[in-house]
């Protein structure tokens, strides 16, 4: 008899974690495939660092799926997802390899949707010609050549447009106004620090602002308020309730809230939007992220699991939220499988808040809270030891192809929290 056929719809930190937990967990009951529509893993989270110590992201923070896949016996197909059909249970998709390829089908007992979200850039106006990012290779390049070549060292604005989160998880989790502040955050430090060390002024010509009452209120209000206070210390400008952005232009950004400012070099985080494929689907909430419950699980299509970006559940997007949400579908589909009990499988996503972002100098800052779930914990740390935790974060991980030990968080927070804190 055939083994049930597992689709992972997505590659990046949700997709191949997923893919590698469910391997962990299910062992041989199950065939497992990986779409995505490139070959690599694009470690996202150390696009910031790269930007500003000019180096070049292709080079540094692209990992081979292939090599990682084949460990685990996982068949990698390189496509693009056109449509799901969770009646037929079939994924059409295009090899992405050479234009021009034909649609073709394939069949899933469980698909996992771990298709990360679109950063809508084409919803604002006047980004392409005025605006930069960071957010992934191409992006990170061209603002790496902007920033070394062509910025003439005026000032500088940094933050995110509004996020338009569905409204069917409501009782699930919090309501955002942005989707990830965390780089916004990052992208400032740095950027100040960056100005000291070219001798071209510093925190005070960078303006952070944030579509929300307060930034990163995902981090909790403590920390939020000694991120904003040591930020105001350095001499950093500060906007809130920007509500959106309405346009880029040469000179500046124009907020949906009537304010502007002024800058020469704009960075921006845009709205995270959901896959057009995903839009309408049964599977979906009302903006088209997919509907899960606190096991990723799909709940009026059992065999439908969502991590990552892509579930309506993580908010804010962050990978770290999609680390957790890999474990809870790998136990979740090893029971279904009968290679799991219950008891050890039934432990339901409890998504915390944890960020290390660059400050520059090597130095970073440190968030562990989870406050924003109902929790009491509210860590914040600045300093070279988060930086080094960072940077070691990505070595493992590359290293072990995705697949960090457990310790490894729990040893961070040792570090960053009791033996340096
Ligand atoms: C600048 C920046 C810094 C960040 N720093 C941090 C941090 O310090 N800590 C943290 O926890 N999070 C951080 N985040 C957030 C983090 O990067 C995301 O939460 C994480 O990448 C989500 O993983 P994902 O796999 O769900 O989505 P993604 O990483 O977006 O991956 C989605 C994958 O799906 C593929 N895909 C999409 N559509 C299709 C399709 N139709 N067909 C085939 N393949 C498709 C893509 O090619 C991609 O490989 C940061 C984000 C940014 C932008």
């Amino acid at each position: 008899m055939s083994k049930p056929h597992v689709l992972v719809l997505g590659g990046n930190f949700a997709g191949l974690g997923a893919a590698q937990k469910i391997r962990q967990y299910a062992q041989d009951a199950v065939d497992i495939t990986v779409i995505d529509r490139k070959p690599y893993l694009l470690f996202v989270p150390n696009l910031p660092e790269e930007v500003f110590e000019n180096h070049d992201p292709t080079l540094s923070l692209h990992m081979p799926l292939a090599p990682a896949l084949v460990e685990d016996n996982i068949t990698f197909i390189q496509a693009e997802v056109k449509s799901l059909d969770v009646e037929t249970q079939t994924v059409e998709y295009v090899p992405t390899e050479r234009p021009g390829a034909a649609p073709e089908r394939i069949h899933y007992d469980y698909v996992v949707v771990a298709v990360g979200a679109r950063l809508a850039y084409d919803k604002i106006e006047g980004f392409a010609e005025y605006g930069h990012a960071v957010s992934d290779t191409y992006y990170a390049n061209r603002l790496r050549r902007y920033l070394w070549n062509e910025y003439k060292g005026g000032p500088v604005a940094i933050g995110s447009a509004r996020f338009h989160q569905g409204t069917m998880t409501k009782d699930l989790v919090p309501m955002a106004e942005a989707a990830c502040e965390g780089p916004p955050v990052e992208l400032t430090l740095s950027m100040g620090t960056w100005l000291k060390q070219h001798g071209m002024g510093g925190p005070d010509k960078v303006t952070v602002f944030t579509p929300a009452e307060v930034i990163a209120e995902d981090a909790g209000p403590r920390v939020v308020s000694e991120l904003l206070n040591a930020a105001a210390a350095m001499g950093y400008h500060y906007l809130n309730k920007t509500h959106d952005i309405k346009r880029i232009t040469a000179d500046g950004i124009e907020f949906e809230s009537g304010a502007s400012v002024e800058a020469e070099l704009k960075i921006v985080l845009p709205d995270w939007v959901p896959h057009d494929f995903l839009k309408g689907l049964p599977i979906s909430d009302d903006v088209g992220f997919v509907l899960t419950d606190l096991y990723m699980r799909n709940p009026k299509y059992p065999n439908v699991f969502a991590v990552g970006d892509a579930a309506a559940v993580t908010v804010p997007k962050l990978g770290m939220i999609a680390h957790l949400g890999d474990e809870v579908v790998g136990r979740q589909l090893a029971k279904d499988v009968g290679r799991m009990s219950a008891e050890q499988a039934n432990l339901p996503l409890k998504p915390v808040i944890n960020c290390i972002g660059s400050m520059g100098d090597n130095q970073a800052f440190y968030i562990n809270s989870d406050a924003w779930f109902g929790g009491s914990k509210q860590v914040l740390k600045m300093g070279h030891i988060p930086f080094l935790l960072k940077m070691q974060y990505k070595e493992l991980f590359f290293r072990t192809k995705g697949k960090t030990p457990e310790w490894g968080w729990q040893v961070s927070e040792f570090l960053a929290e009791k033996l340096f804190g």
